[in-house]
């Protein structure tokens, strides 16, 4: 089911992200986190996928199991830097013949253990080439989803770049987008303000990050630009070697996040789960009275 048609008919989205796991135990843990999760009815559920192409395999093969074992809408994420676009066609190509409706089109980053990495000849340089790319090969057939940073890319100089090049993947033929995980929600309204006054009309799903392991949650935060506020690192430092008490912190904190989001009229929540399903589910059970009814035949 295409993710942009849902969201079109104004239904509100509830998703869950995930990564291919590199091992059998790995692999495990996930489709019990899968099993969990799939008991709150999500909109879909996405996969992500190596930049390097080191995953291309494994994306899609979880892609492939979550489609046909647990019927779930699933979005594959891809990333253009690392691939020819006979490889990213090939790909796609793959992507249409099991059934998957929806793709998350993105550059991706170069790959830091790799100082050597140079971008094949004929790679897409930027995520809106591979946009075009799909619709140009493919036309309709996906739904194409898109990044976006309501804080800036780090390798954005300001706002007003980062809009104008997010402006280009939409009018390329994005059908709605994703954003980085931000802890601020006025990021993300601001976001959305400037972005509708660039004249961006597709829905932009915020991303939430439930914070649980906080030297983890400050490594990703500092690489992607995201700010944690003060008051909540004044709160998670002293507890930081303690993950219990870290956890009840990153999760109270995700739920007033999310009310406030849902208070001003979200068109979805988007939630990065790290495979693991138990912060996810305390989120959801906290907020589940707020959420819209989701009805998919509306
Ligand atoms: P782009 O949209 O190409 O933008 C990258 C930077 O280049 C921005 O600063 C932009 O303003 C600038 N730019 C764009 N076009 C031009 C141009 N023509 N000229 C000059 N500058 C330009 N990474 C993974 O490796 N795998 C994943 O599965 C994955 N999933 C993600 C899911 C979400 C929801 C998000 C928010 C990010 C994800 N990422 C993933 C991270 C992403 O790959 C990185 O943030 C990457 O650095 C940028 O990807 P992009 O698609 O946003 O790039």
């Amino acid at each position: 089911m295409k993710i942009g048609e849902i969201l079109r008919r104004g239904v509100f989205s509830v998703s869950f992200e995930f990564f291919p796991p590199k091992s059998e135990e790995g692999e495990k843990q996930l489709f019990e986190t899968v099993s969990q999760l799939r008991k709150l009815n999500p909109t879909f559920v996405s996969v992500t996928y190596g930049a390097g192409g080191s995953t291309r395999d494994r994306t899609r093969k979880v892609v492939q199991r979550i489609h046909e074992e647990v019927s779930l809408n699933v979005m594959a994420h891809l990333t253009c830097i690392a691939h020819r676009k006979e490889e990213l066609v090939e790909i796609l190509r793959e992507y249409d013949k099991i059934g998957i409706d929806n793709i998350l089109a993105l550059r991706g980053d170069v790959p830091r253990d790799d100082p050597d990495f140079r971008p094949p000849e004929g790679s897409c340089k930027y995520a809106v080439e591979l946009v075009r790319l799909i619709r140009d090969e493919f036309g309709d057939r996906f739904s194409v989803g898109v990044a976006s940073y309501p804080e800036g890319h780090p390798e954005s100089p300001n706002m007003e770049w980062e809009i104008k090049y997010f402006a280009l993947k939409v009018s390329a033929g994005a059908d709605f987008s994703i954003t980085q995980m931000f802890f601020d929600n006025s990021f993300y309204y601001n976001f959305i303000e400037e972005c509708a006054l660039a004249g961006i009309d597709v829905p932009i799903i915020p991303g939430i990050m439930p914070i649980t392991n906080y030297k983890q949650i400050k490594k990703f935060a500092s690489m992607c630009g995201a700010e944690i506020p003060q008051n909540l690192v004044e709160k998670l430092e002293p507890v930081s070697d303690k993950p219990e008490e870290v956890a009840k912190i990153g999760i109270d904190f995700a739920i007033r996040q999310c009310e406030d989001l849902l208070k001003n009229g979200v068109p979805g929540l988007h939630f990065y789960t790290l495979n693991r399903s138990k912060a996810t589910l305390q989120i959801y059970e906290a907020i589940k009275d707020s959420v819209p009814i989701r009805d998919l035949s509306v």
